[in-house]
């Protein structure tokens, strides 16, 4: 038995995790995977590095309906860059399910092609706050099957003063949610953004990088 079977994943899932090459879970993936499989909200704190796009890229996936194509995840990151990592990584992830679209929506992009893509449906949007914002005001991105929230790198979108935008989308989303939130530090600010987005987390701290 491989540690995958261990976890109640797709099939896909798992298989795609040995054609990855992956041989075992990170730390921050072991700590994290139960909970967020069990469909529970969790503040994880973790270096960069530590494997926190598959623990809660895996939940993502796990938890999508393929045949329907409204936005049923949506993950912040602090930065363009960033958020077209984890959309890869997701992809990745994704290989073996078939049809699933990852979206990103950033700033700095033209905005025609991302309303032409979000009105061909896709699954999972990773983007940054401030264009997101946007598409919600206009009214181009959908929140109604909004099911997954995934605020990433929290500490760095608040040094970048997005936390009104941050806000802002997130008194727009479902409240029957589920919410993971990622940090490699955990000012003060950090709790207080937890406490309200989040709904009776569990609490994550993975102290040092396997390497
Ligand atoms: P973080 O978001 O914490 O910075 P990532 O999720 O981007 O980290 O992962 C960093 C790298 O490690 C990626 O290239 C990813 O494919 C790889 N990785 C993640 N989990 C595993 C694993 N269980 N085994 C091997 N490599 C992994
Ligand atoms: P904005 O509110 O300016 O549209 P977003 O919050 O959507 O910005 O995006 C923030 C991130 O997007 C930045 O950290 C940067 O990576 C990228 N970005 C935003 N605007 C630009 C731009 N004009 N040129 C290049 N990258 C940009
Ligand atoms: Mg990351």
């Amino acid at each position: 038995m491989s540690t995958f079977d261990q976890l109640n994943l797709k099939p896909e899932l798992k298989k795609n995790l040995v054609t990855l090459g992956f041989t075992d879970f990170t730390p921050i993936q072991k700590e994290s995977l139960p909970y967020v499989l069990e469909g529970k909200d969790i503040i994880a704190q973790a270096k960069t590095g530590s494997g926190k796009t598959v623990a809660f890229g895996l939940a993502l996936l796990q938890n999508l309906d393929v045949s329907n194509f409204r936005i049923q995840a949506l993950v912040m990151c602090p930065t363009r860059e960033l958020a077209d990592q984890v959309a890869q990584e997701i992809r990745k992830l994704a290989r073996l399910i078939h049809n699933i679209k990852v979206l990103t929506l950033c700033g700095g992009m033209p905005f025609g092609p991302q309303i032409g893509s979000l009105e061909h449906g896709a699954h999972i949007v990773v983007g940054t706050p401030g264009r997101i914002e946007e598409h919600l005001r206009k009214g181009t991105l959908k929140t109604s099957d909004i099911r997954t929230l995934v605020l990433d790198e929290a500490d760095r979108m608040l040094d970048m003063g997005f936390q009104e935008t941050l806000d802002t989308i997130v008194a727009q989303l479902p409240t029957k949610r589920q919410s993971l939130m990622f940090s490699a530090t955990y000012p003060e600010q950090i709790e207080k953004i937890a406490q309200r987005v989040l709904s009776k987390p569990e609490r994550i701290k993975v102290e040092s990088v396997q390497t």
